[in-house]
């Protein structure tokens, strides 16, 4: 279902430009891209940034995370080749293992806020996930642990419901040509060509910080995260409004919304800590 919802918006990518020093690698298997996480410590070799493109090393065969930003950078020369072979060896991850990163304490919780939401996730086992925001049926941000590192997907609409990026365990797959992403102490932050902003998060070990991002399916069902608020959208309309904090506690989900009207067959996966369920009669419909 998930696949199916984005099948039609595959050819959007935009194309790289092909350079002898950075050539995107498009068709690595699971094994190899989980192999390349593993080396480049879940981020940009430049800069950490959770969100990257698979390329392959110069004169290999393996593969290196370049976010969008220093992909840029590396094809205008900006930086050169001598500092990605530099930056591969020492990945900006590696260097800030004792700093706020990706590599998360087992023992300690990490707190997951949605504007003023907060609800704190147990990552217990080696591979674990933590649906943040779930709208019927279709994960829309996600946290994965991953050999004792966090990483992320997630998927932004604009504010009628059509998807504009999607991000799959760190992995870009689809974003609008031209926009600018920047990661800045763990702020990942998407900016459209008008230089607004589209997306805010704090990313990093323990914790993952959304203000900023629009979460609506093709429906108009979703959640807009505003700053401190948390709007709930039902077809396309505003249904209300989260601000709540509450006691830490073990869930396996943050903010569900479940339109029963529309979905009856759907079933809600782990426990949520905030669920929004459609329960409006449809105006001058039995159904
Ligand atoms: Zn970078």
């Amino acid at each position: 279902m998930y696949n199916a919802f984005y099948a039609g918006f595959i050819d959007m990518q935009p194309i790289e430009a092909h350079k002898p020093d950075l050539t995107p690698a498009i068709d690595l298997t699971d094994e190899q891209k989980l192999q390349a996480r593993q080396q480049c410590f879940y981020g940009c070799v430049f800069c950490g940034s959770p969100v990257f493109r698979y390329y392959f090393q110069p004169d290999s065969a393996a593969a290196v995370l370049i976010c969008h930003l220093h992909a840029k950078q590396l094809r205008t020369t900006l930086l050169s080749p001598s500092t990605l072979l530099e930056r591969i060896r020492q990945p900006f991850n590696q260097q800030r293992i004792n700093k706020p990163g990706f590599s998360f304490d087992p023992n300690r919780r990490v707190q997951v806020s949605v504007g003023m939401n907060t609800v704190y996730a147990d990552f217990v086992a080696d591979s674990e996930e933590q649906y943040c925001i779930w709208v019927n049926g279709q994960e829309f941000f996600t946290l994965h642990a991953e050999s004792g590192w966090l990483c992320f997907s997630f998927s932004l609409s604009d504010n009628t419901g059509q998807p504009l990026i999607r991000v799959e365990r760190g992995e870009l797959i689809q974003s609008p040509e031209q926009w600018d992403y920047t990661y800045e102490i763990n702020t990942l932050k998407i900016r459209d060509l008008q230089r607004r902003l589209q997306f805010t998060a704090q990313l990093c070990n323990d914790r993952v910080l959304l203000t900023k991002g629009n979460f609506i399916d093709s429906f108009g069902d979703g959640f807009v995260v505003e700053g401190n608020r948390v709007i709930a959208m039902l077809d396309g309309q505003k249904g209300g409004q989260y601000m709540h904090r509450i006691e830490p506690g073990r869930y396996k989900g943050g903010w569900a919304l479940f339109n029963k009207i529309r979905h009856p067959e759907l079933v809600m996966p782990g426990n949520f800590a905030f669920v929004c369920a459609a329960k409006r009669k449809y105006s001058g419909s039995e159904r």
